[in-house]
C-alpha cells in the first residue's frame, strides 16, 4: 500500500476541510487523508490503484476501442480540443483506468474513475473501459470493484453517453447471473448517470467518509425547489442512514475491509470435523412439561444474548452490512458475511439491543421496519447469488405495531421474504434464539432446519395479545400461552422445530460464552449436512417440510372442528398433543 505517485506533489497541502497545512509527505503516508480533521483528499485513478492493491500485483486490461466526440460537439470550444488537453493534463487516455491485481492477496479487477479527466464524467470510453472491466471480470470468474467519482454523463457525447448506463447495467447483470461479486466503492463526487448505473449496481456499496453521491446535485435540487437543503445532504453518512450504502469506510481501513469481501467464497465442502449432531437433540424429551408463560419469561431476558452477542462470539470476519437500498437502515435487523468456523456464510438475525434501556429502544426492541425485512432480502439474494449458506437468529416480539410500518408496507414486505426464502438456492438454518413473535420472526424463518434455542418461544401471537383478544383480559397472558404450548419441547412436538439447542445450566442470560458455543456446534452439525445437498434437494425438501404443516389435522376433522379459532397451526396442536 504505497502512494507512489508523488511526482507533482507540492510540499505543502491545504485541507479542504480544515484548512490547515499539511506536510505533504506526511498527507500521502496518512492516504491523503487529513491527519487533523479526517477529510479524504481526492485521489487520481493511479494513486487509488496503489493505495489499494497489493504492491506489484496490478496489470492493466487491455485497450479498448471506443469512439470519441462522435456529435463533433462545440460549446464555446470544440470538445475534441478539451478531450485532448484532459488526456495532456492526466496522462490518461479517459477518465477510468483498470487494472487486474490483487487485495490482500485475493484476486481483483478494478476499475477506478479519475475525477480530474472531465468531472469522471461518463461517455464512450468510459462506458467501454468499465464494461470490458467487467468482462474480464466474468472471464476470469474474479470479484469486480468499481471505484466511482463522476459528475455524471458526458454532455459532449450526447445520447450515446446516456446509452452507457444500460451497457455497464447489462454487463453488471451478466456478473450477476454468473455469481460473481462486485463491490462499488463511492468516493467524493459521484453523481448522475454513474451513480445511476453501476455506481449503486453492486452487491456491497462501500462509500468513503463525507463522499457525496446522488443522481441530481444539491445546486440543482435548491436552484429547482428553492428549498434549503441540510447539513450533510448526501453524504456517505447521509446515505448510510437512509438505507442506499453498505458502510462507510475510512481510508486507512479499505484494504482490510475489501479483502474480507473479497475472500467471500461458495463452500463446496461441509465445515472440517463437523461434530455429530448430539448437540442438538432432535426429540423434545427434556423441556416437555415446563411452563410456557415461564419459557415466555426467560426468552424475553434482557440479558439474553441476542443476534449481535452471537455474532461477535461465533464469526471471524464478520462484515455487517447496512441498508436496504431504498429508505433506511433498519437497527432492528443486523446481517452480514462472516466466517463460522472457517465456514463462509451469511448469517441475518433480528437484535434487541441488551440491557441498556436506551439501546433497546434505538433498536426498536427488535421490532424490524419493513426496511429491516428488505435489508434481510437484499442479503438473502446476495448469499443465493454468492452461494454462501444463509444462517437466520430469530428473536422479536414480533411485527412492528406503528403506523409508520405500515406506511411502509409492512405486510408486502413479511410476504416477500417467505416467497423469497422458500426458494432460495442455498441451505438455510433459522435459530429461534429467543423470542419467536409471529410474522415477523417467520419473515427470517422459512428454512430446511429450524432449531429452537431450550428457553425460546415461537407464536403467532404474543400470549398478552391472544390474552387480550381471547380472554378480553390481559392478565391472563400465562393461561394463553400454556394454550398456545410455544416452548421448545412443544415446538418439537409440532413439528415446527427440527431440533432444540441445549443452553448452559442457568439459561443462556447467565452464560453467552457458553451459550454461543452450543449454538455454534448446533449450526455446524446442521450446516456439515445441508451444505453438500445440491439446489434443487434443497427447494423440494423445504417445500415438504411446509406443505405439511396442518395437512393431517384437516384429513382428520375436516378443518372444521378446531373450535372458535379455525386456524390449521391450533389444529395440529390439538393433534400433536394426543
Ligand atoms: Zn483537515
Amino acid at each position: 500500500m504505497v502512494d507512489t505517485d508523488d511526482r507533482t506533489d507540492p510540499e505543502w497541502v491545504r485541507c479542504g476541510r480544515c484548512a490547515g497545512l499539511i506536510y505533504g509527505r506526511r498527507f500521502r503516508r496518512a492516504l491523503r487523508v487529513c491527519p487533523d480533521c479526517g477529510w479524504h483528499g481526492r485521489l487520481t485513478a493511479q494513486q487509488r490503484l496503489d493505495q489499494l492493491l497489493d504492491p506489484g500485483s496490478a496489470e492493466p486490461l487491455r485497450q479498448v476501442r471506443a469512439v470519441h466526440d462522435p456529435l463533433r460537439f462545440v460549446d464555446s470550444r470544440p470538445y475534441h480540443e478539451r478531450l485532448a488537453d484532459a488526456r495532456a493534463d492526466t496522462g490518461l487516455d479517459e477518465a477510468v483506468l483498470c487494472a487486474s491485481g490483487r487485495i490482500e492477496g485475493q484476486p481483483v479487477v478494478v476499475a477506478a474513475m479519475d475525477f480530474r479527466f472531465l468531472g469522471g464524467s461518463l461517455g464512450c470510453g468510459v462506458g467501454a473501459l468499465v464494461t470490458e472491466a467487467a468482462e474480464t471480470s466474468l472471464r476470469l470468474r474474479t470479484p469486480l470493484l468499481l471505484v466511482c467519482a463522476s459528475g455524471g454523463a458526458r454532455m459532449q457525447e450526447g445520447v450515446l453517453s446516456l446509452m452507457q448506463m444500460a451497457k455497464t447495467a447489462q454487463a453488471l447483470a451478466e456478473l450477476d447471473e454468473a455469481g460473481i461479486l462486485v463491490v462499488s466503492l463511492i468516493t467524493d463526487p459521484t453523481y448522475g448517470g454513474v451513480a445511476a448505473s453501476f455506481a449503486t449496481l453492486a452487491d456491497v456499496i462501500i462509500a468513503e467518509p463525507g463522499a457525496r453521491m446522488g443522481f441530481a446535485g444539491p445546486r440543482v435540487i435548491e436552484q429547482t425547489t428553492g428549498e434549503r437543503l441540510p447539513e450533510g445532504f448526501q453524504t456517505a453518512e447521509f446515505l448510510l442512514a437512509h438505507g442506499m450504502v453498505d458502510d462507510v469506510v475510512a481510508r486507512p481501513a479499505l484494504r482490510a475491509t475489501l479483502g474480507k469481501l473479497l475472500a467471500l467464497r461458495s463452500p463446496t465442502t461441509p465445515p472440517e470435523a463437523a461434530p455429530a449432531p448430539d448437540g442438538v437433540r432432535l426429540d423434545a424429551a427434556e423441556p416437555a412439561e415446563r411452563d410456557s408463560w415461564a419459557a415466555v419469561r426467560l426468552a424475553r431476558h434482557p440479558d439474553r444474548p441476542s443476534s449481535l452477542d452471537y455474532i461477535g462470539r461465533l464469526l471471524d470476519d464478520f462484515l455487517e452490512l447496512h441498508g436496504d437500498r431504498l429508505s433506511e437502515d433498519c437497527p432492528a435487523i443486523v446481517g452480514g458475511p462472516g466466517r463460522l468456523g472457517g465456514l463462509p456464510v451469511m448469517l441475518i438475525g433480528h437484535h434487541k439491543g441488551g440491557p441498556d434501556l436506551a439501546e433497546r429502544r434505538r433498536r426498536r426492541f427488535g421490532m424490524p421496519s419493513p426496511a429491516g425485512y428488505r435489508k434481510a432480502a437484499r442479503l438473502m439474494r446476495m448469499a443465493a447469488k454468492l452461494g454462501l449458506p444463509l444462517v437466520t437468529l430469530i428473536d422479536t416480539p414480533g411485527a412492528n405495531p406503528g403506523p409508520d410500518a405500515e406506511r411502509g408496507g409492512q405486510a408486502v414486505a413479511i410476504a416477500e421474504n417467505l416467497r423469497l426464502m422458500s426458494r432460495l438456492p442455498v441451505p438455510i438454518v433459522s435459530v429461534l434464539i429467543g423470542e419467536g413473535g409471529s410474522g415477523g420472526a417467520l419473515a427470517l424463518g422459512v428454512a430446511d432446519r429450524v432449531l429452537v434455542s431450550a428457553n425460546g418461544v415461537y407464536s403467532v401471537i404474543s400470549p398478552e395479545g391472544c390474552a387480550a383478544i381471547l380472554w378480553k383480559d390481559p392478565e391472563a397472558a400465562p393461561a394463553a400461552a400454556n394454550a398456545l404450548r410455544l416452548h421448545a419441547g412443544e415446538l418439537v412436538r409440532l413439528g415446527v422445530v427440527d431440533g432444540v439447542v441445549p443452553e448452559p445450566q442457568d439459561g443462556a442470560h447467565r452464560d453467552h460464552a457458553g451459550a454461543a458455543a452450543m449454538l455454534g456446534e448446533a449450526l455446524a452439525a446442521t450446516l456439515g449436512e445441508l451444505i453438500p445437498w445440491e439446489p434443487a434437494r434443497l427447494l423440494a425438501d423445504r417445500k415438504r417440510r411446509f406443505r405439511r404443516f396442518g395437512v393431517e389435522a384437516a384429513g382428520a376433522d375436516g378443518g372444521t372442528a378446531a373450535g372458535p379459532v379455525v386456524d390449521p397451526v391450533v389444529g395440529t396442536v390439538e393433534r400433536g398433543a394426543q
